[in-house]
């Protein structure tokens, strides 16, 4: 197991433009914001194992977090050159969800256990097999953070970290729990 610093230490080094340690009890799961995934703005509600209602109710969500006692944050934030910079934000949303599934196997192999939280649905495969069949890959897939009902920008905020870096820059976040 490594400790929090060498767990945030590798996060930097892993392409991660910002990491923090995360207190357990900040993550609060808030039904508006699984509401907000019912509005189906994202167009995938009900279309993948990874997001609402097929990643679990909220109290199933939420029976899962609590077994967590510590975990960290993450962020891969760019600078764009205006906010019609859809090539630069395109590539970031490639960039963060490359390091995030690449961390999680480093993290993976001091925590056997962890729970990853990313951002956006899961893309592993070409289709998904909801709600058809199981999951392909129930080790692999990722639920988003607001799948969990997380509204990330009070979580970054109660961990000190920043979830806006300005005009013309754009940020993901996700977390990893870790036990
Ligand atoms: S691994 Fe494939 S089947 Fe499972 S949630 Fe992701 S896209 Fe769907």
């Amino acid at each position: 197991m490594a400790d929090l610093d060498t767990a945030l230490d590798l996060a930097k080094k892993n392409g991660f433009t910002h990491a923090a340690a995360l207190k357990p009890d900040t993550l609060i799961l808030m039904p508006e914001v699984r509401e907000m995934c019912s509005s189906n703005s994202c167009g995938m509600y009900d279309k993948n194992w990874s997001c609402p209602p097929g990643c679990g109710t909220l109290e199933e969500c939420q029976q899962k977090v609590s077994s967590y006692h510590s975990g960290i944050l993450v962020q891969t934030m760019s600078k764009l050159e205006d906010c019609f910079d859809y090539e630069a934000m395109m590539k970031l949303e490639i960039l963060h969800k490359e390091n995030f599934m690449k961390f999680r196997i480093v993290l993976a192999d001091y925590y056997p256990n962890l729970l990853s939280l990313g951002a956006g649905a899961c893309t592993l495969c070409k289709k998904c097999t909801y709600p058809d069949a199981p999951c392909r890959f129930p080790e692999k897939s990722v639920s988003s953070m607001e799948a969990y009902g997380l509204l990330v920008n009070q979580i970054c905020t109660d961990n000190g970290m920043l979830y806006y870096y300005g005009p013309s820059t754009m940020t993901y976040t996700s977390c990893y729990l870790l036990e």
